[in-house]
């Protein structure tokens, strides 16, 4: 069976979105939470008040789709393990997640700039850049100099596409 890379599937994530994202009380949220702070409503890898987050104030987690890159992680980062069992694994699973949503913000750039009129040249590229994100295994420290790699690459390749968008 495949599956979509983008496809989020929080029954093979760890709850990563819930321990690893800062949030501020207001219309969104009904309370603070720091980054790395495991929410008070987690019930192991589910949200206990998961039928129920628009009427108990956390339409922000409704809202919330990390593109597939927490399911991502957990299986081909961290072989399925979860920093719940294991501590030591709450910093790199944090990490990693925080690379791995950079892959897949990109993965959903480069797939929506198929609808630009691109030569074969530049939609060549954009199906290179498409494949090394999605089918490479990425390792923790791989995922940690993304942003400072592959990703800034990537990103000036989108400015050389300006010239496609209507002026
Ligand atoms: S309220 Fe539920 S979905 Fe939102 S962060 Fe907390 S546990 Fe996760």
């Amino acid at each position: 069976m495949t599956t979509d890379t983008l496809a989020t599937d929080c029954s093979r994530c760890a709850a990563l979105c819930c321990l690893a994202l800062a949030f501020d009380k207001g219309d969104d949220f009904a309370f603070d939470k720091n980054p790395g702070e495991p929410c008070r409503n987690l019930s192991g890898h589910q949200c206990s008040i998961h039928d129920k987050l628009t009427s108990e104030g956390f339409p922000g987690c409704v809202a919330y789709d990390c593109l597939g890159a927490g399911n991502r992680v957990v299986q081909e980062v961290f072989a399925g393990q979860s920093w719940q069992k294991n501590p030591q694994l709450t910093r790199p699973m944090m990490e990693a997640f925080s690379g791995m949503r950079e892959v897949h913000k990109r993965i959903d750039l480069l797939r929506a700039a198929r609808s630009l009129p691109l030569s074969d040249r530049d939609d060549q590229a954009r199906r290179d850049y498409l494949a090394r994100l999605e089918q490479h295994r990425w390792s923790g420290p791989e995922l940690n100099d993304f942003e400072v790699g592959l990703a800034l690459e990537i990103d000036l390749w989108f400015h050389t596409l300006r010239g496609y968008l209507p002026g």
